[in-house]
């Protein structure tokens, strides 16, 4: 059933796991991740770029209603996330497509102005029952080097006392894309924010961090984690190997949906999500 991501922060916080966020781009690799649920009998998280709402061909316009009655379907609990909502107009675009829960990044401006647009966002989504995560300090791109700059512990207190909002990305050694180098991650940073601030702690640019990291970011109260390269990886890596004289499209899918869902599977027993549905 489609819910809230609070419901499924609450759930992990009682257990100490996270919910795997999928990043999903088309109709097949959403197909892989509810598979992938079903079978793991897990709470997930299931997001799109704030691309596929804004740019002009209006992706979300086609997939977000699958997403949504898949969810509505699914004997899983299961939370429709934007990612990285670029603009309040994204924001209110992907509320109207179905999203019980947005992201608005205005990570990029200074701190008061980050606290301002949140708190707007927080205002009127919370109204709606929507959830709302916001991101504070700068996670960046893999490609121009993983920041040693962490989010602060006394600025991640008085964003979500001032925000209220649900869920915070901090930046803790992780990014965006694919790392030419394992990344190393901020454990007791993470730490200390699990235990000074309300809101749900999230970990973007999970792809390529080893799992030792991500099992220690857990413990130490990471509470949601992305994957979107990976997802396009497994998606891609399983086209690459079907015959390529299958003319039947479904058929010619199968196999990356098989791929998209053997990836997610063993994200979702990585973060220890496994079972979550019966919590
Ligand atoms: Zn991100």
């Amino acid at each position: 059933m489609l819910t809230t991501m609070k419901e499924l922060f609450a759930i992990a916080e009682k257990r100490n796991c996270a919910i795997p966020a999928f990043n999903v781009y088309n109709g097949e690799t959403a197909m892989g991740i509810f598979k992938a649920a079903e079978e793991a009998d897990a709470c997930i998280i299931v997001q799109m770029y704030s691309r596929l709402f804004m740019s002009e061909d209006k992706e979300a316009e086609f997939i977000a209603p699958t997403i949504v009655e898949a969810a509505h379907r699914s004997k899983c609990k299961i939370a429709f996330h934007l990612d990285h909502g670029s603009c309040d107009e994204a924001v209110f675009r992907a509320i109207k497509y179905g999203c019980s829960s947005v992201m608005r990044d205005a990570s990029a401006l200074p701190f008061e102005e980050n606290v301002a647009v949140i708190k707007n966002i927080t205002r009127f989504a919370h109204d709606l029952g929507i959830d709302v995560e916001a991101e504070l300090g700068h996670i960046g791109f893999a490609k121009d080097g993983v920041t040693t700059d962490y989010t602060k512990v006394d600025e991640a207190v008085r964003f979500c006392e001032e925000t209220g909002v649900d869920a915070l990305a901090v930046a803790v050694g992780t990014a965006h894309g694919h790392y030419k180098q394992a990344p190393v991650l901020a454990i007791d940073r993470i730490r200390e924010l699990h235990d000074a601030i309300p809101a749900a702690l999230v970990l973007h640019g999970g792809s390529g961090v080893p799992d030792d990291q991500i099992r220690a970011a857990v413990k130490a109260g990471i509470r949601k984690i992305n994957f979107g390269t990976d997802v396009c990886l497994a998606f891609l890596d399983g086209v690459r190997e079907v015959d390529p004289s299958i003319i039947g499209v479904d058929t010619f899918m199968k196999k990356p949906v098989q791929c998209v869902k053997e990836f997610a599977l063993e994200k979702i027993r990585l973060l220890d999500a496994e079972g979550t549905n019966n919590d």
